[in-house]
């Protein structure tokens, strides 16, 4: 695939002991990857909505790149689904590492590490340290207290109410593909 594709950084569960509703949107947004000529940034692991999205991207023709600090490389191999692997010191130069590569960030539901990638992007770009896309894919409602929570940061003021278009949620992955196509960046206000 061409260099000037979009590449799609993805943020996802590695539990296997999901909702198998879970993987089939996985499965979904791994073809539209391919399908759509996007190439897919994530990271590294086999296990999960991870290796679930790197599959069904790389069946579908897209390049994959796994990114994946020294620490989990024992655990988390996945040599037959990516083309490239980048072997990183520690989480920190794996996130910078994630976020330098992609031309968006997609978060799938998760837990701990997949949140914390999320909120690390959407503080960066609160921060105005980028203006790539964010979007949740918002499978059965998974998403929603923390959206709620998000809704209580600009109801309190602890957030801008402008920044609630850091990130769009969508319940269906091509229209948030859709999104993505034509994405341009949000005017978004100074924090400081
Ligand atoms: P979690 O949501 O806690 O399952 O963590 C998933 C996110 O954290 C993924 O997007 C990965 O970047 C990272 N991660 C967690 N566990 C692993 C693993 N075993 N191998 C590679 N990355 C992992």
């Amino acid at each position: 695939s061409s260099s000037m594709a979009f590449s799609l950084c993805a943020f996802c569960s590695s539990s296997e002991r999901i909702d198998p509703l879970f993987f089939d949107h996985s499965r979904r947004v791994g073809e539209l990857i391919g399908s759509e000529g996007m190439e897919l940034v994530y990271g590294g692991a086999s296990c999960g909505l991870m290796g679930e999205v790197a599959r069904y991207a790389r069946r579908g023709g897209a390049r994959v790149t796994g990114i994946i600090p020294e620490k989990l490389l024992p655990k988390s191999i996945a040599p037959q689904e990516v083309d490239e692997l980048i072997i990183t010191k520690d989480m920190a130069s794996r996130k910078a590492e994630m976020e330098r590569r992609a031309d968006g960030f997609l978060v799938l539901p998760g837990g701990f590490g997949t949140l914390e990638e999320a909120l690390e992007v959407m503080t960066l770009k609160q921060l105005g340290y980028h203006s790539k896309p964010i979007v949740f894919l918002n499978i059965r409602n998974f998403f929603s207290p923390l959206l709620d929570l998000f809704e209580g940061f600009y109801r309190e003021r602890f957030a801008k109410e402008e920044y609630r278009r850091l990130y769009a949620v969508f319940t269906d992955s091509e229209s948030l593909f859709t999104y993505l196509k034509s994405y341009v960046p949000e005017v978004l206000p100074q924090k400081w």
